[in-house]
């Protein structure tokens, strides 16, 4: 299976040009990892960041939360001292008596008494009393405000004596925060009126003014009842935010409210101020506390952005790095492949150079990398073979030659009479054939004589077969010479006989040529102590006939050895021309 897999990837590969190849090894090599590393700490960083913003956001939250219910608590326990000192108990009284006079009096005694108490509370906007119908028992109160407290006093929960905290809308269009509490008379416990503060928000928002917050991250104070926001921080207020508050964080806060869960978190997508530009929208993490006995929440709201800019940063790097490391990659694996892809090119090169047997093989780089010593190897292997090749061809040249010399001296040796040097018998054989057939073609006779030394037997016993041989060579000497015309032949046939053919030669003509020859032959007067002339001398039978294809050249030899017999009977030292017998 490995095996398998491994010859498909190596079989894969070759199908690839080494290049690719390399740019492929070195971009897994160095690349991938750093980039896997990279995502894998940035998903994991980004996530550790977010939990651990979320658990810090969470404390800044409940502490919020917890100094502002302790400043409530510090307010309800001044109010709850205030409503029971005798000056309230007794103004109230004198309001709930029967007479005006004394409801005048005491609604003209309530502004001091209040302004008493909290004048000095700059936080504090608006207080009054309020009788059993809600109304704020101060005549000189703007009625617009008189009308928006009593709609606020008339929903607030009747908590028997225990203070609420909520919001109201005044007549400004905004919302403020008030405080409101009924009061009962000491002496019966029947109830004598409420008590209606206005606070600034401020008073709250200076708790978390200091608090040090993530980067684009906002801390305020929200009523889960509407949705409005009721305290922010100066620097919120400052950015004008008419932002809707987000539906997912109302509900999920009136949901803990029902399960008395006061502090939680959720991730939500808000609507960007650039998203028609296409910027998209902005993921927040939301966390906040409720602050306990109100309906209001302390609310920290994060952009995911900026909690994760610090992984995103390294991300950034890390990318940066990556794509510095693939550029270095790709760079490298094209230096390393031409370093690779040059010498076995001009090794290709030169391979086919050699191929195509240039000698001129040279080297165009230098090195001593295994392709460079391959190559320059592989030019001295080539440069050696060419030179062997040239002293094989002249070798195989010079043998040529002799062979060709030997074969021809074969030739002649094969075609020479050893003793004479003349044509011999097989020369004069095949000759004879070509000639015969050539006049049968061209339809023109052939001449032939036959020359036999005469007393020759004789002439051997006297002067010694060395004498004999000398005189074999000078009659062919002469008979040569006799023999003019080239393209005809002169051939010892055997022992003291010689031939010679005549082309295109009639029998006058080649008798004329034989008797020329006998004459010569006895001006010469080589001695010869045994014949009846004293000198050699010699027979010739000669024959001439028109060729044909019907006969063979051995009717021109017997017609020629006829006719030598009968220059023998005739006395020797004589040529006779055959004719046919007379029928
Ligand atoms: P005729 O006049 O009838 O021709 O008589 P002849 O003696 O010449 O005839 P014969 O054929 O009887 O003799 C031929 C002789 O030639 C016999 C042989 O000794 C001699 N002879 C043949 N070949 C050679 C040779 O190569 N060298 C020498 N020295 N003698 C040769
Ligand atoms: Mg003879
Ligand atoms: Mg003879």
């Amino acid at each position: 299976m490995i095996r398998r897999t491994l010859a498909a990837l190596t079989s894969l590969l070759r199908h690839t040009t080494i290049r690719y190849r390399l740019i492929g090894v070195f971009i897994v090599l160095s690349v991938m990892p750093l980039l896997v590393s990279g995502y894998i700490s940035f998903v994991e960083s980004s996530q550790a960041i977010q939990t651990q913003a979320q658990i810090f956001a969470t404390e800044i939250v409940k502490q919020v939360a917890k100094n502002a219910q302790l400043r409530m608590a510090q307010m309800d326990a001044n109010v709850e001292t205030l409503i029971l000192s005798d000056r309230v108990q007794t103004a109230l009284a004198q309001y709930a008596g029967k007479g005006a006079a004394d409801q005048a009096q005491a609604q003209a005694a309530m502004p001091s008494i209040l302004l008493n108490a909290y004048g000095s509370y700059d936080y504090i906007n608006q207080m009054y009393f309020l009788n059993s119908t809600n109304q704020i028992m101060d005549s000189q109160v703007f009625a617009k405000l008189g009308q928006s407290v009593q709609t606020f006093a008339a929903t607030v929960p009747q908590l028997k004596g225990k203070p609420y905290w909520g919001t109201i809308d005044l007549p400004s269009g905004k919302k403020g925060i008030a405080m409101t509490r009924q009061i009962f008379f000491k002496a019966n416990n029947r109830v004598a009126g409420g008590l209606y503060l206005g606070l600034k928000p401020s008073h709250f928002s200076e708790i978390f003014e200091d608090v040090s917050l993530v980067e684009g991250s906002e801390i305020y104070v929200m009523d889960a009842l509407n949705g409005s926001v009721i305290v922010e921080s100066k620097a919120r207020l400052a950015k004008v935010n008419d932002e809707a508050p987000h539906l997912d964080l109302i509900q999920a806060m009136l949901h803990a409210v029902k399960l008395g869960q006061p502090t939680g978190s959720i991730t939500y997508e808000n609507k960007s101020p650039d998203a028609t530009m296409g910027r998209g929208n902005i993921r927040v993490v939301a966390v906040y506390s409720q602050i306990p006995s109100t309906n209001w929440f302390v609310i920290n709201t994060i952009p995911y952005d900026s909690l994760i800019a610090e992984a995103r940063s390294v991300r950034n790097t890390i990318t940066l790095i990556g794509s510095l490391g693939l550029i270095a990659a790709i760079f490298l694996s094209f230096v390393t492949g031409r370093s690779i892809l040059d010498p076995l090119k001009q090794l290709m090169k030169l391979i086919q150079q050699a191929e195509t047997g240039s000698v001129q093989v040279r080297m165009t780089h230098e090195g001593n990398d295994e392709l460079t010593v391959l190559s320059q190897k592989f030019i001295d292997m080539s440069v050696k073979i060419s030179r062997e090749n040239e002293l094989l061809e002249e070798r195989v040249h010079e043998r040529t030659l002799a062979l060709e010399k030997a074969n021809q001296t074969l030739a002649e040796l094969s075609a020479t009479d050893a003793l004479t040097g003349i044509a011999n018998r097989r020369q004069f054989d095949e000759v004879l054939a070509n000639e015969w057939r050539r006049a049968a073609r061209l339809s023109q006779p052939l001449a032939l004589a036959m020359i036999d030394i005469d007393w020759f037997k004789k002439y051997n016993d006297h002067y010694g077969h060395q004498a004999g041989d000398e005189c074999l060579r000078r009659v062919a000497t002469l008979l040569q010479l006799c023999v003019l015309r080239p393209g005809d032949l002169v051939a010892r046939y055997g022992g003291e006989e010689f031939v010679f053919v005549a082309t295109a030669t009639d029998g006058p003509n080649a008798l004329r040529i034989a008797r020329n020859f006998c004459e010569t032959l006895q001006s010469q007067a080589l001695p010869h102590a045994m014949s009846s002339f004293a000198c050699v001398t010699a027979s010739i039978g000669v024959a001439a006939m028109v060729a044909d294809q019907d006969h063979l050249p051995e009717a021109l030899l017997r017609a020629a050895d006829h006719a030598l017999y009968q220059a023998k009977a005739l006395g020797r030292n004589q040529a006779v021309l055959f004719t046919k017998p007379e029928a």
